[in-house]
């Protein structure tokens, strides 16, 4: 029997995918959350004609010859403009930020001019050298104007969006639902985080590493506790998820006589779409549907689980949110070892990243690819990526990785 693809089971995993219905998220509240319709801007950007620099407002035509010796009638700061006009002969003292005044039309830098005493009772200046540049101004509209569309549905509100939007305008942005993660653990031998395991026991750690990607990829992740390996307490803990978006069980997937997910989930109505892929570390995944949710299962051992979780569902949540669900293209490196020919199974190995002499990381797998060590996952900082039925490659050949930037 030939395994399903990585790319054929991300494409029955997508396939339909709608995007999560739209809310509104306080601008205040919008990092991290995904724009569900293009937004134009509300406002222009600067609203007026700004000094760049601290100095005078002047005529240009003033300043044609210099030294050149104007009197200064008034300030304009930011926040404070200059309620006047700029006559021949007259300047404003400017800061930052300020709106230029109505008449001027140059702005000299403060570096370029020496005060000079007051005449009359008017202060006055000096303008010694320099032309006035016209990156001195920020002229109206420069950075954008109302009406312009600047951010785009599915588009990630991040540090740089969120500053955008609420300089265009916006108190509130149109953004779609946080997808419903629930995440089950499965296992008669397991326990919280934080208890002290008996014979037999271990710790479930990877519900922890899912919900956190889930997190991180803008869904809202629900852990649902510990299932034990019987029917009764599956079933239970799949009632519990329901209304979620995808549900995600962890561990009992494969074959054996406690390996009831599957099974379960099926007698409960789940349509199985695949279980069993080619690829490594992650075989026995298993997606179907149950009702709305997408139901994805994952592999026990902790790197197959956060491997898959990465390969799958954060794809997954991104087409639920209405982003571009799959990766660009994967990233360069160059291996840092030979590498032997790869079996039948798309391998993510793990490995870490030194830079190379070119410009090109350079990816070296970390000694043991059990898929059961943590440790060595979390000392790696990518996954390179072996196709199925690669051929060997020489050390400092190409090969694609996938960042583990989370
Ligand atoms: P299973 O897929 O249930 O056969 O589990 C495969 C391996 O992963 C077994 O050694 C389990 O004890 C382990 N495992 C299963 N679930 C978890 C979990 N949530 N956290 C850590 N290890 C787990
Ligand atoms: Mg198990």
């Amino acid at each position: 029997m030939s395994l399903l693809s990585v790319e054929a089971a991300l494409e029955r995993i997508l396939e339909g995918v709608a995007p999560t219905p739209v809310e509104r998220a306080a601008i205040e509240a919008a990092h991290g959350r995904t724009l569900a319709e293009p937004i134009p801007a509300l406002l222009t950007q600067p609203p007026f004609d700004a000094s760049a620099m601290d100095g005078y407002a002047v005529r240009a035509a003033d300043v044609a010859r210099l030294p050149a010796t104007l009197a200064v009638i008034g300030t304009a700061a930011a926040g404070h403009p200059f309620a006047g006009g700029v006559g021949a002969g007259q300047a404003v003292r400017i800061f930052t930020g300020a709106p230029l005044p109505a008449g001027a039309d140059a702005v000299v830098i403060q570096e370029n001019t020496l005060p000079e005493p007051a005449q009359g009772g008017v202060a006055r200046v000096i303008v010694r050298e320099g032309v006035p540049d016209q990156g001195n101004i920020r002229p109206v509209g420069i950075d954008f104007r109302a009406g312009e569309v600047l951010l785009g549905a599915g588009r990630r509100l991040g540090p740089r969006e969120v500053s955008l939007a609420a300089a265009m305008g916006y108190a509130s942005l149109p953004v779609r639902r946080r997808p419903r993660v629930a995440i089950i653990s499965t296992g008669d031998e397991l326990l919280l985080p934080g208890s002290r395991p008996g014979p037999g026991q271990i710790i479930s750690s990877n519900h922890l590493g899912v919900s956190a990607l889930a997190d991180g990829a803008g869904a809202h992740a629900h852990f649902l506790g510990i299932a034990r390996d019987t029917r009764e307490s599956l079933e239970k803990h799949f009632a519990a998820a329901d209304g979620a978006d995808a549900i995600v069980t962890i561990g009992g997937a494969s074959v054996g006589d406690h390996d009831l997910v599957a099974p379960v989930l099926r007698q409960s109505g789940m349509l199985l779409s695949f279980w069993n892929i080619a690829m490594r570390p992650g075989k026995p995944l298993m997606f179907g549907r149950l009702g709305a949710s997408r139901v994805l299962g994952l592999p026990g051992n902790p790197v197959s689980s956060l491997v898959c979780t990465r390969v799958f569902l954060v794809p997954l949540l991104r087409a639920l949110l209405g982003q571009p669900a799959r990766d660009g293209r994967p990233l360069t490196a160059r291996a840092g070892v030979t590498l032997e020919p790869n079996g039948p199974r798309q391998h993510y190995m793990r490995a870490t990243r030194a830079a190379g002499s070119d410009g090109l990381p350079v990816a070296t797998p970390v000694r043991s690819q059990d898929s059961s060590l943590l440790a060595p996952l979390a000392q790696a900082d990518c996954l390179l990526i072996r196709p199925p039925l690669a051929p060997a490659i020489a050390q400092g050949a190409f090969v694609p990785i996938l960042a583990l930037d989370f």
